[in-house]
């Protein structure tokens, strides 16, 4: 099996190959067919898996056939929410890498640092915003997110939001997103809180455990 095998659009099969990816991991074999396919996601993995790549090379392809039916679009229609500034630098540079080839916008906000610098980056056309929940909940709340139109969410490392106290804003975050959207849930242990989380949030989900 190889990435080209699983319907993946020659502009991502190209910013794929200029990083020597070739094979998918076993996560990216069973979760792109299933985003793709427009399905909720229940994703049991830890980082190093692949993970990032098995929910960012469909999310990216979603998007771009999305645009590409009806014409350009003003919103965010993409977001991920994650615990750390680590891992939201981290997934911001791999929708980077692997949509390079396309003309899709990443923007990525978190606590701990200044919010003006953000504030400007998300004047211009975000397409696919990558966020941690405090920040992106300030944000919010002073109107300079909007989240009422995305297509996708993404919940990565449920898990950690949990045990880091983000629970109740990721909740609130929930809240503020559109009913008819696309929810993919990733976590690598699936504690009672969690599997809450998901029983109420996705819809009919498909269920993958690495
Ligand atoms: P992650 O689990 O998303 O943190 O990814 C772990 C590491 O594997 C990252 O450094 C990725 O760049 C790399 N990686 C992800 N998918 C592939 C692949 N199909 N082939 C080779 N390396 C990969």
């Amino acid at each position: 099996m190889q990435f080209k095998d699983l319907n993946i659009i020659p502009d991502i099969i190209k910013a794929l190959e200029k990083e020597s990816y070739l094979i998918p991991t076993p996560i990216q074999e069973e979760a792109i067919p299933v985003i793709l396919s427009g399905r909720d996601l229940l994703g049991c993995a830890q980082t190093g898996t692949g993970k990032t790549a098995a929910f960012a090379i469909p999310t990216i392809q979603l998007l771009r056939e999305e645009k590409e039916s009806h014409g350009a679009k003003q919103n965010i229609r993409a977001l991920i929410v994650t615990p750390t500034r680590e891992l939201a630098l981290q997934i911001y540079e791999s929708f980077n890498t692997y949509g390079k080839f396309t003309d899709l916008k990443c923007c990525v906000v978190f606590g701990g640092v200044s919010q003006k610098p953000q504030e400007e980056k998300l004047k211009q056309r975000v397409d696919i915003l990558v966020a941690t929940p405090g920040r992106l909940l300030a944000l919010i709340d002073q109107k300079i997110v909007n989240i009422d139109h995305i297509k996708i969410l993404i919940l990565d490392e449920a898990d950690r939001m949990l045990d880091m106290g983000f629970i109740h804003d990721v909740k609130k975050i929930i809240a503020r997103t559109p009913l008819k959207k696309q929810t993919l849930l990733f976590s690598a242990t699936m504690p009672p809180d969690i599997a809450k989380l998901a029983g109420t949030i996705l819809k009919a989900p498909a269920k993958i455990e690495i």
